[in-house]
């Protein structure tokens, strides 16, 4: 087990500082999952955490023990990378056996090891086999045993997922779910797909340009944006924003919180357009309504509308939220 913090932590490459001062604490045993755009510092901290890419200037701790001048192999963390590296011409044992071949571990200690680890992750009927007659998600998982045989304090994953195709990964990300509740160790996780982080995460990191955005429960981070790029970043569809007057601020609704009737309500924001694009999904529909001033999405779970009909938008007050000038979420009343 073992927490990871980071304390006033800046990194740059040559003369461009992509991270600067950040302070942040990845709690024991918990899932942290590392998000936002690319090229927001994601994988440079997970690097820096695996000491592949230490620091500029500031400390990273794991367990409370300052690691800047450890060698990434004595910090008793795992990488699983997104081109997990699995050895072509070894079967599945000897792939999740050779990270242990350096430990003078017993062969009998091996076998036993392998085997658990095995069933853990779904591979016990696979074990003679070779990677190329794998799927996608099973050679996924080799990886996985491959680093929780070598019992890390921490997995760091950097986009494992993002080379399976999209079922299988709905699929790993339950996997990975159940993983962690049976290992209880600390999994730091990056990606820059929000879906994937509000699904798997205990706490998200949400990055943008180096710099923490927020860090909360994906509960939280939803009901609770403490900024716009916050309250843009995650749902599907997101947040409608629109500007509000002259002076930079600006106002959002979810496009589930609102909605949409053939005649005037009594909603406290009320919005007169007109439905240009309908998107039907199954189970809603997404309606882009376009008036004078905006356009807002809009998702019912009915399918009542047709394209080019008339509809007010309507929206309750505790629905709305407000941004000030400097982007910061104005707090509710
Ligand atoms: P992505 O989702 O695209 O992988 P990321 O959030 O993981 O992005 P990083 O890989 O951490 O982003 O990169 C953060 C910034 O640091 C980027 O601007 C990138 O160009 C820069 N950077 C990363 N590694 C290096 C390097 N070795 N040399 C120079 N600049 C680098």
């Amino acid at each position: 087990m073992a927490s990871i913090e980071f304390k006033k932590v800046t990194k740059s490459f040559g003369d461009s500082t992509v991270i600067e001062d950040l302070d942040l604490m990845i709690e024991d045993g918990k899932f942290t999952v590392l998000v936002g755009p690319s090229g927001c510092g994601k994988t440079t901290l997970l690097r820096m955490i695996a000491g592949l890419d230490p620091q500029t200037s500031g400390a990273v701790l794991i367990d409370g023990k300052d690691v800047s001048h450890t060698a990434p192999g004595q910090r008793g963390v795992a990488l699983v990378f997104q081109n997990y590296a699995i050895y072509p011409t070894m079967s599945v044992r000897e792939n999740i056996e050779f990270g242990l071949k350096n430990n003078k571990v017993s062969k009998e200690e091996r076998k036993e090891l392998v085997e658990s680890i095995s069933a853990t992750v779904g591979l016990s009927d696979y074990l003679d086999r070779k990677p190329s007659t794998l799927s996608g998600g099973q050679r996924q998982r080799v990886a996985l045993a491959r680093a929780m045989v070598k019992k890390p304090a921490v997995f760091l994953m950097d986009e494992p997922l993002s080379n399976l195709d999209a079922k299988l990964r709905v699929h790993m990300r339950i996997e990975l779910i159940e993983l962690h509740k049976k290992l209880g160790s600390t999994f730091v996780y990056v990606t820059h797909d929000q879906v994937e982080a509000m699904s798997m995460a205990d706490t998200i990191v949400l990055m943008n340009k180096g710099e923490i955005q927020q860090e909360a429960s994906p509960d939280t981070i939803y009901r609770e944006p403490n900024n716009l790029f916050t309250a843009q970043f995650v749902g599907v569809p997101p947040m409608n924003t629109a500007p509000l007057g002259k002076d930079g601020a600006s106002f959002g609704f979810r496009p589930e919180s609102a909605a949409l009737t053939r005649s005037a309500t009594d909603a406290w924001f009320q919005y007169k357009g007109v439905i240009m694009t309908r998107e039907m999904l199954g189970s809603e529909t997404i309606y882009h309504v376009k008036g004078d001033r905006y356009t807002f999405m809009i998702k019912c779970y009915e399918d009542l509308f047709a394209v080019d009909e008339p509809v007010y938008v309507g929206v309750p007050a505790d629905k709305l939220f407000f941004f000030g000038a400097d982007e910061k979420r104005i707090a509710k009343n």
